[in-house]
């Protein structure tokens, strides 16, 4: 079985069969893990071993997920991550990985909706990762090791904010209310065929924006975790945004920025959707 944990209403979740059922973490251990999400990804070998046996479950409704680390105490994101996104973004390509923060009163449900409340909102659909063990000094054969799993998520930007001064003030333009949505759920690192390719893709209202794959990062995954875990520690829980391939609407000719109505939808391909409407 794949492991997928979430958050319900405030209560870890094991996600069961194809993912339209679910069981509480609490009461599936007989109160070893859980209620809180804190105490899975700190045990999650063990929480995974006993989701490996757990089947069955009450209907899980997707508008009654919480995003899947919601007390996470630090949020990373990576900046200009693909080659063709930094081309669109005239910038060059990073020498060292680009890192910035999102704050967390950003944190949005995974398919919650977003505000728009600007001319010039935008989209980036990214691989999101949850640090499981984390640490310090994490080197890069061992940093999957680290990670609990990995899911989707949107890096909603306010490219004027941002943009308002020259360097850019990215945290701050990320981090408007509503701007991270992901989820809906986190897949264990452990059931991916390959951690290091993976396909991102992005439609807004109907259009396919991005579409890329985690092959194509200027860093990739072991390199960001050796290289952040060598300044901070990664503490369980921690949300890591990995970088928007290219197809940005401030980029497009003519720029499109998100409007009310507008429907995003962004894909881990055959692992996590999420969908969210603009209002
Ligand atoms: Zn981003």
């Amino acid at each position: 079985m794949t492991f997928r944990f979430a958050v319900r209403q405030g209560r870890a979740i094991v996600v069961t069969g194809d993912g339209s059922t679910y069981l509480d973490l609490e009461e599936a251990s007989k109160g070893k893990y859980g209620p809180s999400p804190a105490s899975a990804f700190a045990n999650w070998r063990k929480v995974r071993e006993l989701a490996n046996g757990l089947s069955g479950g009450a209907p899980l409704r997707l508008d009654e997920l919480d995003n899947p680390s919601p007390d996470a105490a630090q949020v990373f994101a990576v900046g200009l991550n693909y080659r063709h996104h930094a081309a669109e973004m005239k910038s060059d390509v990073p020498k060292t990985p680009l890192i910035f923060s999102k704050y967390r009163s950003c944190f949005n449900t995974p398919n919650g909706d977003v505000a728009i409340t600007t001319p010039t909102i935008d989209w980036e659909c990214e691989l999101v990762l949850v640090v499981g063990s984390g640490g310090r000094d994490i080197s890069r054969n061992r940093a999957w090791d680290a990670i609990a799993g990995v899911c989707i998520g949107q890096d909603v930007s306010d490219r004027a904010l941002q943009y308002a001064n020259n360097p850019p003030q990215f945290g701050l333009g990320k981090s408007r209310k509503g701007f991270a949505p992901f989820g809906p759920w986190i897949t264990d690192v452990k059931d991916l065929p390959n951690c290091d390719d993976l396909e991102v893709r992005c439609t807004v209202s109907g259009e396919v924006m991005q579409h890329d794959r985690t092959t194509n990062f200027v860093f990739d995954i072991p390199t960001i975790i050796e290289f952040l875990s060598t300044v901070v520690e990664l503490y369980p829980g921690d949300v890591i945004y990995t970088g928007s391939p290219s197809g940005v609407g401030t980029s497009r000719t003519p720029q499109r920025y998100l409007k009310a109505g507008d429907v995003i939808v962004s894909e881990l391909v055959g692992h996590a959707t999420i969908t969210n409407h603009c209002v």
